[in-house]
């Protein structure tokens, strides 16, 4: 079994990036700089956000955490949004997700210029996506094609079963993974919370995508021998023996899979800190795109 190390993996694309930021440096053009928007108190977006900034400090941009109040108005969110998209000094920002649900999410992401919605979650990035035109890919499944062909998992022609159909990770993962692309040109059955005999499905599968929030559903009898398996899932369980109080779960049986795996990803370590990577480099591309 090969572990997809995603610690290492997004630590040597934060390396790249720091590098070709030191090289704009060189040139004379503007520092890449990413802002963040919270919204509320929730303790996991607050550390992903936090996460998110850090990365920022360490490749060499510039970083902008703007938090407000649970109690944030819709409009007075979305004028904040105007405001970022005028803004001329900013590259790219993020509204991290969830919002407190008096805010309608769609409409604040549709209010994000696509050109600085280094999420990819605009309609019109998602449809260039879909497309396969150039546009932000949305970084969980960016991280995922980036994990995969760093590790040379062949998908060409492979049988890629996704589990969830989320409009962030599900559905954009199986349009990518079937696209005529570098990493891709698989078949594709994507599955979600209706479908019918999902284990007969799954030990088809030559690649699982487990992207669905329960914590280790995917067992040990529903995959192939050989099988590659992507471990999307996070989520928090109590844990008095941690300093923190939880300890984070991944949708995959780790223990027991992983033994039956040819390549996996470990939860926490595997697609989490590449989606950081990933959106670092989605900023790259904007300011870039900027200069
Ligand atoms: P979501 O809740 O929006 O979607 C879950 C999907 O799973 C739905 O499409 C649903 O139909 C499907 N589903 C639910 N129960 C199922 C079942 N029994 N069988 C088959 N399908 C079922 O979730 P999401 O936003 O896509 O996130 C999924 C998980 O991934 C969560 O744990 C989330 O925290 C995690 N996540 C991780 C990252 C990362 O960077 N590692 C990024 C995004 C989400």
């Amino acid at each position: 079994m090969i572990l997809l190390d995603g610690k290492t993996t997004s630590s040597d694309i934060k390396d790249e990036i720091t590098l070709e930021v030191l090289q704009l440096k060189k040139e004379g053009k503007k520092t890449p700089h990413l802002a963040a928007v919270i919204v509320g108190n929730n303790g996991a977006s607050r550390t992903y956000v936090g996460a998110k900034v850090k990365a920022c400090n360490r490749v060499g941009f510039l970083s902008t955490l703007i938090e407000l109040t649970d109690d944030t108005t819709e409009a007075s969110l979305l004028s904040k949004i105007d405001e970022l998209n005028n803004n001329i000094e900013i590259d790219g920002f993020i509204v991290q997700l969830p919002l407190p649900k008096h805010i309608d999410e769609q409409k604040v992401l549709m209010a994000v210029d696509p050109k600085k919605d280094v999420d990819g979650f605009h309609p019109t990035n998602v449809g260039k996506m879909a497309l396969n035109l150039p546009t932000f890919i949305s970084a969980t499944p960016y991280g995922i094609l980036e994990l995969l062909e760093r590790y040379k998992v062949e998908t060409s022609g492979k049988h890629v079963v996704v589990i969830g159909r989320s409009h962030i990770v599900g559905s954009p993962m199986s349009i990518l993974l079937s696209q005529k692309r570098t990493v891709g040109n698989a078949t594709v059955t994507i599955t979600h919370s209706r479908t019918r005999n999902l284990k007969e499905i799954t030990l088809q599968a030559d690649i699982v995508i487990a992207a669905l929030g329960i914590p280790e559903f995917l067992t040990e009898d529903m995959v192939k021998a050989n099988v590659t398996v992507i471990d999307v899932g996070i989520t928090r369980v109590e844990d008095t023996t941690k300093k923190s109080g939880y300890r984070l779960l991944g949708d995959v049986a780790f223990d027991e899979v992983s033994k039956k795996a040819a390549y996996i990803t470990p939860v926490p370590g595997g697609v989490g800190p590449m989606t950081i990577a990933m959106l670092l480099k989605n900023t790259l591309l904007a300011s870039k795109n900027n200069n």
